[in-house]
């Protein structure tokens, strides 16, 4: 079993820390999901981490899946992340002037990403899907936009109708401060139903920008996309002259080296990055053909800037971590994959939990249902009851999951496997105790 041979989790600190940031940030946080409200538990405080661990300022210690929600693909303070920040951060923090570590970074992307010809930097997630929807809506003259129920595309206005993620987690409806013109703008139909697409482009299609998709759902929990759905994606847009943007700020570097675009072979008009690229470090991007991110400014018209964009901090954790990146780590990463999944189900099988596992390469989700998990409403038909117990165990036995149904694990190149057959183990013990 894993390190400390399983005391209860010691959360006196945590607690207090806890009470003493309500204080001072709206629920003590500053993102919502890191306050454990849908599970009722106190939130796991990190002090530090180091490769598939993260260590509490309670002195507890778990096998780590959450990965800062993605990001970290090689796990905790790769050696050779951290010494790339450190050597960087001797030479200053940030200038507001290009930097060499910036075209490195932009060409090994453009490199690797099919359909990328250019990229701009950005800071976050958010920041990516939003500046891609601006570019998307100046370039085609159209104003709407489709995305599907149960995906986020962070919180920009736009994006945060019938979203997943935190606002799945939370049960929100959507948020107020989204003004209703903007709402109006936004079409949403299910996840891999290209049913839907065809009659929301039948009624609206001249006026659609785009399409926004996950190419793997993984803010409702991880969901693939079913057989012809991408491509079904691909031509309508086609079709009617609208873009197509693959939000690949999740599965960008995590489902392959070419990303989701790579894997499943369908080529998007511009791609939105995040997580991996920054190497643990608030960096976001998107790109696509020359000819569309050309009508960005500084050489077209559409307007989009950044004070801390291509930050040479992040820039060098970023670049480290996509050098250290190649099939062999995907393989590794797809077999270690399989291994969970295997024995998850194997588990929940023996122990006669209704339990369906979705993976896809190293983002894993059990859901706590009988039923194939094709979209956000069987996703959300899943026993929340069971997930929150599930959960509370889980960290007892020293695994850190992300505390939502509607979130995967992520595994990184550097978990061993017996991690994963400790983290087998515990989600024995775990669904034996629901
Ligand atoms: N798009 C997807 C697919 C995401 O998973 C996320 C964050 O989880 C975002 C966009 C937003 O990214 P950020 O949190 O960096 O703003």
């Amino acid at each position: 079993m894993s390190e400390q041979n399983r005391q209860p989790r010691r959360e006196e600190r945590s607690r207090n820390a806890f009470e003493e940031a309500k204080q001072y940030m709206p629920g003590g946080v500053n993102s919502p999901v890191r306050a454990f409200k849908s599970v009722g538990l106190t939130p796991v405080y990190a002090d530090h981490g180091t490769g598939s661990r993260i260590y509490d300022i309670d002195g507890n210690s778990f096998i780590d899946y959450v990965a800062s929600w993605g990001p970290l693909i090689m796990g905790h303070a790769h050696p050779e992340v951290i010494s790339a920040i450190q050597e960087t951060a001797v030479k200053g923090t940030s200038f507001g002037a290009p930097t060499l570590i910036e075209t490195e970074m932009a060409k090994l992307v453009c490199e690797r990403v099919p359909s990328i010809d250019v990229v701009r930097m950005v800071n976050s997630g958010t920041e990516a899907t939003m500046s891609a929807i601006r570019l998307a809506r100046g370039a085609t003259g159209r104003s709407k936009i489709l995305k599907f129920e149960g995906s986020y595309h962070g919180h920009a206005d736009s994006l945060l109708i019938k979203a997943g993620s935190g606002v799945a987690t939370l049960g929100l409806p959507d948020s107020p401060g989204v003004p209703e013109g903007v709402a109006a703008n936004t079409i949403t139909v299910p996840y891999n139903d290209l049913e839907s697409v065809r009659l929301a482009f039948d009624k609206f299609g001249e006026q659609i920008a785009a399409i926004i998709v996950e190419p793997v759902a993984g803010n409702m929990g991880v969901v693939p996309p079913a057989a012809g759905f991408l491509e079904g994606l691909r031509r309508i847009t086609v079709e009617y002259g609208s873009l197509l943007i693959f939000d690949e700020v999740m599965t960008g570097f995590r489902v392959g080296l070419h990303s989701a675009q790579g894997r499943f072979g369908v080529i998007p008009d511009l791609t939105c990055l995040g997580k991996v690229i920054g190497g643990g470090l608030p960096v976001g991007a998107y790109g696509g053909r020359r000819d569309l991110m050309e009508q960005v400014a500084p050489v077209g018209p559409i307007y989009q800037a950044g004070t801390l964009s291509g930050n040479p901090l992040a820039m060098a954790a970023g670049y480290t971590t996509l050098k250290l990146l190649n099939e062999e780590v995907y393989t590794r990463l797809e077999e270690l994959g399989a291994r969970l999944a295997a024995g998850f189900e194997k588990n929940a099988k023996e122990l006669g939990v209704p339990v369906t596992i979705n993976r896809v390469g190293s983002m894993v989700c059990p859901f706590f249902t009988d039923q194939a998990v094709t979209n956000y409403d069987v996703a959300k038909s899943s026993n929340l009851d069971h997930f929150r117990a599930y959960f509370g165990h889980m960290l007892q036995e020293g695994i850190s999951v992300a505390p939502s149904q509607f979130e995967g694990m992520f595994i990184s190149g550097v978990h061993s496997i017996q991690d994963i057959d400790d983290t087998i183990e515990a989600n024995y013990n775990a669904l034996k105790a629901l």
